[in-house]
């Protein structure tokens, strides 16, 4: 019997610095404008070839996620026609439904643990990209793991590379905000979409100051089901060192931007003694791709 091929993949969580809602489809997907970024704070996918699917979840998050059919994970692997069947052992460590895109990270995760380990398996020679993308919007730009801007409902990706590493606080309050419910609950589905990134930052501050006239479109409609998400804005705005606080996707997580990794630091120190039951990451936030592709071993 050949020797088991084992494949490590990290899902990063998916961080919306900008998110406009900037109209709708006919069929109901909701046009999108978002500057994303990734973090390094993220999921781990081990993928273990073998002869049948199975799913193990473990990790401080696993509780909460489905560890059957119904995991993004095996409901990526079931549209890859022709990838070896696998042992999945995801580490969940990103709250579930909290607007990082945890599910769409892992999902991503698998597609390209699987595909790197299948000689000879082209995904962009079928249509396997387009039938991922109904499994979840961000699951594009989470294959791509690496700052772009997106357009379209997800499927339009223009990398950005000039923009500076970010130092941030991640908040999610603990409650689950369900996408759909957001949609549902705005007022203005049809907004402006974001204008042009600048062509150059001069560092961090002129970043943070040009992301500050931008907004998430989701914020308002987002914190009227679920006040918690003004609680977690008002406790970064508060922060004597936050230069931004902004809700990420559909929420609950709000970031905060910090001008430096060591502000971001001490800032998740002292929000986590203030806030014990909420969830609080410092991060880093740009590209993970190097980050995100395969490891075998
Ligand atoms: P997005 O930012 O893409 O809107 P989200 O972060 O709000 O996503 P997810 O954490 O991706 O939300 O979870 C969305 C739903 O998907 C949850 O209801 C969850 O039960 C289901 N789900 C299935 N598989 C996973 C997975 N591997 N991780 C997280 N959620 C999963």
């Amino acid at each position: 019997m050949a020797t088991p091929q084992i494949v490590e993949v990290f899902a990063p969580a998916k961080i919306n610095l900008t998110l406009q809602v900037t109209g709708q489809r006919a069929d109901g997907y909701h046009l999108l404008d978002s500057l994303v970024t990734f973090a390094d704070v993220g999921d781990v996918l081990r993928i273990e070839i073998g002869d049948a699917f199975e799913m193990i979840t473990q990790g401080p998050e696993a509780e909460t996620v489905p560890d059957g059919p119904e995991n993004l994970v095996l409901r990526a692997a079931a549209l890859l026609e022709g990838a070896p069947k696998a042992v999945f052992t995801l580490t969940k460590n990103l709250p579930v439904a909290s607007g990082i895109g945890g599910g769409s990270a892992d999902a991503a995760a698998a597609f390209r643990g699987l595909s790197a380990a299948t000689p000879g398996y082209d995904p962009k020679a079928d249509d396997v990209l387009e039938r991922l993308l109904v499994l979840g919007a961000d699951i594009p730009m989470c294959l791509a793991s690496t700052t772009a801007r997106i357009e379209g409902i997800g499927e339009i990706i223009s990398p950005v590379g000039h923009l500076p590493t970010l130092h941030a606080v991640l908040i999610n309050p603990r409650v689950a905000v369900p996408t759909p419910a957001v949609f549902k609950a705005m007022k203005q589905r049809t907004n402006p979409p974001m204008p042009d990134i600048p062509p150059v930052f001069s560092g961090v501050s002129d970043c943070i100051e040009w992301l500050r006239a931008q907004r998430n479109d989701m914020q308002e409609a987002a914190t009227a089901l679920e006040p918690a998400i003004a609680a977690v804005q008002s406790a970064l705005e508060g922060h004597r060192a936050c230069q931004l606080a902004r809700m990420s996707g559909s929420g609950a997580t709000c970031f905060g931007l910090f001008e430096t990794a060591q502000a971001a630091q001490l800032a998740a120190r002292e929000l986590s003694r203030t806030y014990p039951q909420w969830w609080i990451r410092a991060a880093q936030l740009g590209s993970q791709s190097d980050r995100a592709a395969p490891c075998f071993s």
